[in-house]
């Protein structure tokens, strides 16, 4: 066990930090180490300062500093930007707290926002515990959810119990599914029903014309806010354009709305209820797109305010289902719910890699590319491009999928500076929360990241199983996310994924005592 760097790096953290239990005076010395011991994951301090950081703020502005970030409470406070000449000279203004994080030689980022997660406390039917799912979130630095689509009832007590700081889990916004419905009255109904029910906005799927004009009408009334999962259906993108939809989900939707003839070119077997047909035909539709057309499409998204989430990672296992199945991080964290959910199989959703060809991924590779000049055509039209995951699906584990859609943006041709940006300070402006989170600024609500390494450099970084880097000539291993704060409250990485790994060490023993019995 002590052979795997992290696992070292988690207990040495334990023992750091119950020395820090039996001798922690309420104020620290200087030293690095004495700093780091003083803060406790978990628990709130009323005053907090993150010392020396180098900052990305989420407004696409460049890294700055070295500064110390006052934390009071669940609110940033203050920003001091450190002078050299000063520093070197002692006389620098250096702003005290109860505790402090040393940041030097590390990166302090907005807490991202994952705009398209799904709370799961089970996967086909089988338990999985729902910390598993906001632990390896809150370890991927993700600070914020917008939940588009899970239990409602139980969502929504997540989403208070993060709010009073009881439970270790990103900030929930909770965004139901609105099923379907019958006609227009039912349809606002049920947008009522959602209002009331004290939900922050509605996810929408597979609605015909009629009732995605009436809901979204209501919706507008109301001020909830909706996300459209624009499956191949009636409606396209120049219904959300008409109608006024937040943000379009994933990707159909647009490249319809571009189509010459108004649909795809499907063979005649074709049949949408099948899942490899689905996904094996979607493979095709970028290249169905007419170039003009769709240069229209997407300057009428920007001139009517709808902004995209493209969750790039959730298709990647269609292009390369080789590299899905074997990711490094499933040797330890994969729990074995969401191990057997993945396994194909037509009974779960997503599950559809039978007879997935080396022809299907080339198709697929293809309608990445032109996904992608699109994205950057939107970007540059001045288009709003949030960041999702929708992981527990397709290979996808929670948290890690967000940190490789930001990947895959920088593969569509982003700055690094940009996808922070999708990731933070864009995601809240499609939360509509953009005056108080997502942004490294005074008077911003506390939701930071301490990351060891340099982003912009390498965001393989922000994987908290870390990476393998030369110092000093020697290899050693490092990256991953400190510290994840949100709210004010941090929370300590490797202590997060050492909770996970055990958790799933656990249910995979009882797994392999149940199969003995039999
Ligand atoms: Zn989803």
């Amino acid at each position: 066990m002590l052979n795997n760097p992290l696992a070292r790096m988690a207990s040495l953290t334990v023992v750091l930090l119950t020395v820090a239990l039996l001798t922690a005076p309420t104020k620290m010395g200087f030293g690095a180490q004495a700093q780091r011991q003083s803060v406790t994951s978990g628990q709130r301090y009323p005053r907090l300062v993150i010392r020396n950081a180098m900052v990305v703020d989420g407004n696409g502005t460049p890294a700055s500093g070295p500064k110390d970030i006052v934390l009071e409470r669940n609110a940033i406070a203050e920003i001091v930007s450190l002078d050299p000449v000063a520093l070197r000279e002692g006389r620098a203004r250096r702003p005290s707290g109860d505790v402090e994080i040393d940041a030097t030689g590390k990166y302090v980022l907005p807490g991202l926002i994952n705009a398209h997660g799904h709370v799961q406390d089970e996967r086909g039917g089988i338990p999985q515990p729902v910390d598993y799912c906001l632990k390896l979130w809150l370890a991927c630095g993700i600070t914020t959810v917008r939940d588009v689509g899970s239990d409602t009832t139980k969502t929504l007590a997540l989403r208070d119990r993060s709010a009073k700081g009881e439970i270790a889990a990103p900030r929930l916004f909770v965004y139901p599914m609105f099923g379907a419905r019958k006609n227009s009255d039912e349809a606002r109904a049920r947008v009522r029903e959602i209002k009331q029910m004290g939900c922050d906005g509605i996810k929408i799927l597979g609605v015909d014309r009629d009732i995605m004009a009436a809901l979204l009408d209501e919706a507008h009334k109301l001020g909830l806010r909706v996300a459209h999962h624009a499956g191949v259906e009636e409606t396209n993108a120049w219904d959300d354009i008409k109608y006024g939809t937040t943000s379009i989900e994933h990707w159909y939707g647009i490249p319809d709305a571009a189509i010459e003839s108004g649909r795809q070119n499907f063979p005649s077997p074709y049949n949408y209820s099948n899942e490899v047909d689905r996904f094996r035909y979607a493979g095709h539709l970028w290249r169905e797109a007419n170039p003009e057309r769709l240069t229209k499409v997407l300057t009428a998204m920007v001139a009517a305010n709808v902004a995209w989430d493209p969750t790039l990672d959730i298709y990647e296992a269609s292009r390369d289902l080789q590299r899905a199945q074997t990711q490094p991080w499933f040797a330890d964290y994969l729990h074995p719910t969401l191990e057997d959910y993945f396994r194909p199989n037509p009974a779960n959703h997503g599950s559809y890699f039978i007879g997935w060809s080396s022809t299907d991924e080339t198709f697929w590779k293809e309608n990445y590319q032109i996904w992608m000049a699109a994205l950057r055509e939107f970007d540059r039209l001045g288009g709003t491009i949030g960041a999702g995951e929708d992981s527990g699906f397709i290979y996808q584990m929670y948290g890690f999928g967000l940190i490789r859609t930001l990947e895959l943006h920088q593969e569509a041709g982003f700055h690094p500076l940009k996808i922070i940006q999708h990731a933070t300070g864009n995601n809240a402006k499609i939360l509509g929360q953009e005056d108080r989170l997502g942004r490294v600024r005074a008077g911003y609500t506390a939701d930071l990241i301490v990351v060891n390494g340099n982003p912009l450099e390498n965001l393989k970084v922000l994987y908290p199983t870390g990476v393998e880097e030369i110092k000093d000539g020697k290899a050693v291993h490092t990256g991953g996310i400190e510290w994840t704060i949100k709210d004010g409250i941090p929370y300590h990485g490797p202590t997060l994924m050492k909770e996970i790994k055990e958790m799933v060490a656990k249910a995979r023993a009882e797994r392999a005592a149940k199969a003995a019995r039999r």
